[in-house]
């Protein structure tokens, strides 16, 4: 398989993969707990083992890269050009898996908040994630 990221992008898709402790992902607890949320991470008997989980509100958090994660109309989520086939197939299971665990935990009475990597870099989610934890809505 033609590789076609620097080592570092690739490292760093490497952590994105991992899933877990990313650095946007720390960016948005810091920002939650200096807004006087508490919550608790990865929690395992939960869907899709959400990033960041609020029990008082009822509210999970996902942190998601633009790239694996398939962010609609973000300029960070690009096709690769080789192996295309293989990737969008990839793509479509993470998205689909994604869809599942949200639905999972709307089910269960859970408030679902996605956060993308974009959003987090422009700190745009600033403006509007403690309300909608609070609000749980
Ligand atoms: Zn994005």
């Amino acid at each position: 398989m033609a590789d076609v990221h620097s080592p570092s992008v690739r490292s760093k898709n490497m952590a994105a993969i991992k899933g877990k402790d990313t650095k946007p992902e720390i960016a948005v607890r810091k920002f939650l707990y200096a807004n006087g949320l508490r919550y608790r991470l990865h929690r395992k008997d939960l869907a899709g083992k959400p990033d960041i989980t609020s029990f008082k509100y009822k509210t999970v958090v996902f942190v998601n890269g633009c790239y694996w994660h398939r962010h609609k109309g973000c300029k960070f989520s690009t096709m690769p050009k080789s192996n295309t086939e293989f990737w969008v197939t990839k793509f479509q299971g993470t998205v689909a898996r994604d869809m599942r665990n949200y639905a999972v935990l709307k089910d269960n009475g859970w408030n679902v908040i996605v956060i993308w990597e974009c959003e987090v870099n422009n700190r745009s989610y600033e403006e509007w994630v403690a309300t909608r934890i609070r609000a749980n809505v």
